[in-house]
């Protein structure tokens, strides 16, 4: 393809024109990347120099630094400028806290007395804040101005008298003022008194001003390097009372875990030292004074340590409740035990009465009727021999006749001993009334209980009864006689007592069979 001159030279100049427009376009993006990144800096700076003014705006303002910090993305930067705007248009609804105080005197009366391109500088700067109603409250300014002054190490205003213009009784009111409105430490109070009271003294002469007002700025110097040590002392302080707390929480969990009392009154006492901790983290964050804080802290402590010592309080005198109750309890078993035990007595004792013959000791007629059954019940099952011997002491009413009643009782009682002595284990020895005696012998046959018999009744014989030195012959009979099929208890009481008598009849000391 071919092209005129003219053709290529309007080729050429639409090429620079277009690369022209390039530059221009390349140019003003450049610009607007610089203008943008102005603009961030700006803002970013003036939100930081913002900050402090006042606690409502700081969030909108953090919220715009970090907004900014990510680039501008105008649709969110827009909304929080106006929600910022509208923070503004609130604060500046609200009444300024601060409208009686005229900072205007007091910057100029310093400007006046430090005189450095420094100090002027920044009070100008502080003047200027100031008729804006930039400070919050009177501890703004003063810190503020205070900076202004620490700028630099001029340790005396200027020479000379104070300029006569400034009224010396307003400054010294408005020293007094911003006295009033600072919190003084407890360290201060005696100084800030007497600078108060030089302050309304010298509120009539210019002369002795000057000492006072270098007084003024001292104290106030050192009240706020006290704060500034203080507020690191506050930190430090809540450093060491964190780890503290958590000691004495664990502590708790432990006392709690040991505690044997209900789980409601456990959870009762968790709940309030809840509390109580919960208290003590809020006055902790809140603080910025080290005194009141130390203050907060030891009432929380104290009235922790009180919880503490009702929840011990309680749960000693719960386990001293259990340990009277258990106590009682105990009395009420020991006394049931030997109510029960007295009761046993009294029935095992009723139980000998029932059974046993009061003089011998021996079982009486009663129990001899029992176990009669129950041998013949006895004998009946297992078909063994059981015998039955019927004894009675030899002419016992001329004993009785002779020695006397009680001499015949020791006599029946001596035979019962004997008898019980010399027979069996198994045997089974009854007083049957008067002066006859039983005796029930399982296992064995009528010749075998006539041998037996036979020894008891030589063992009386032999022995050697007497009364007041005089012997006593005294001598049993008996007779005796075995179950056979078809006894009863009387067909075999009548055959030994029928052979009882035949032993009489021959002549006495004698066993007889029936
Ligand atoms: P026998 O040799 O024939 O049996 O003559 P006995 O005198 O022993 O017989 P008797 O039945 O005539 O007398 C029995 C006496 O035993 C009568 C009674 O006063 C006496 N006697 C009974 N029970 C007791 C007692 O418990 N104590 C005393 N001391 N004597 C009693
Ligand atoms: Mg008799
Ligand atoms: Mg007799």
């Amino acid at each position: 393809m071919f092209f005129s001159k003219k053709e290529v030279d309007d080729k050429d100049k639409w090429r620079e024109k277009y690369l022209e427009l390039l530059d221009d376009q390349e140019q003003a993006d450049k610009g607007r990347q610089e203008h943008e990144q102005l603009l961030c800096r700006a803002i970013i700076r003036l939100s930081i120099a913002a900050t402090g003014f006042d606690r409502q705006l700081d969030p909108h303002l953090k919220r715009i630094r970090e907004q900014l910090k990510a680039g501008i993305d105008s649709h969110k930067l827009k909304a929080e400028l106006e929600n910022f705007t509208q923070a503004v248009a609130q604060l500046q609804n609200t009444p300024p806290q601060n409208h009686q105080l005229d900072a205007g005197l007091l910057i100029d009366f310093l400007l006046q007395q430090y005189s450095s391109p420094t100090h002027q500088h920044l009070l100008h700067n502080a003047k200027k804040q100031a008729e804006d109603n930039q400070f919050e409250n009177t501890n703004q300014l003063f810190s503020t101005l205070l900076n202004a002054l620490e700028s630099e190490h001029q340790t005396s205003p200027i020479d000379g008298l104070i300029s006569s213009h400034i009224d010396t009784e307003i400054v010294s009111r408005q020293l007094l003022h911003l006295l009033e409105g600072i919190k003084i430490p407890g360290v201060f109070e005696r100084q800030a008194q007497t600078v108060k009271q030089l302050l309304i003294e010298s509120s009539q002469s210019t002369e002795i001003f000057e000492p006072v007002l270098n007084k003024s700025v001292d104290l106030l110097l050192k009240i706020t390097q006290y704060n500034q040590a203080e507020q690191q002392d506050v930190d430090k302080f809540l450093g060491v009372l964190t780890d503290k707390l958590a000691e004495v929480s664990l502590a708790l969990i432990g006392v709690s875990s040991v505690a044997t009392e209900t789980a409601e009154s456990r959870s009762h006492h968790d709940q309030s030292v809840t509390a109580q901790m919960q208290q003590l983290q809020a006055n902790s964050a809140s603080a910025t004074s080290l005194e009141p804080l130390k203050a907060a802290i030891t009432e929380r402590l104290t009235t922790i340590t009180q919880e503490i010592q009702r929840h011990s309080e309680t749960e000693q005198s719960l386990r001293q409740k259990t340990k009277q109750q258990l106590e009682e309890l105990n009395g009420r078993i020991a006394n049931m035990e030997s109510e029960s035990s007295e009761l046993k007595s009294k029935l095992i004792l009723a139980n000998n009465q029932a059974f046993r013959d009061s003089l011998t000791g021996l079982p009486n007629r009663t129990a001899y009727n029992e176990r009669l059954e129950a041998e013949i019940a006895r004998w009946k099952r297992y078909q063994a021999p059981l015998s039955l011997i019927v004894w009675d002491v030899d002419h016992f009413k001329r004993i009785n006749d002779t020695y006397g009643h009680k001499a015949g009782d020791k006599v029946l009682l001596l035979i019962a001993r004997q008898l019980a002595a010399h027979s069996r284990e198994t045997d089974f020895i009854s007083r049957f009334g008067g002066e006859e005696f039983t005796m029930l012998l399982p296992n064995t046959n009528k010749e075998s209980a006539l041998i037996l018999a036979n020894q008891l009744r030589a063992t009386i014989e032999k022995t050697g009864f007497n009364s007041n030195g005089s012997a006593v012959v005294v001598t049993i009979s008996c007779g005796i006689a075995d179950f056979h099929s078809g006894d009863d208890d009387e067909t075999v009481f009548e055959r030994a007592d029928k052979a009882l008598y035949q032993a009489k009849q021959q002549g006495r000391n004698q066993c007889c069979l029936g």
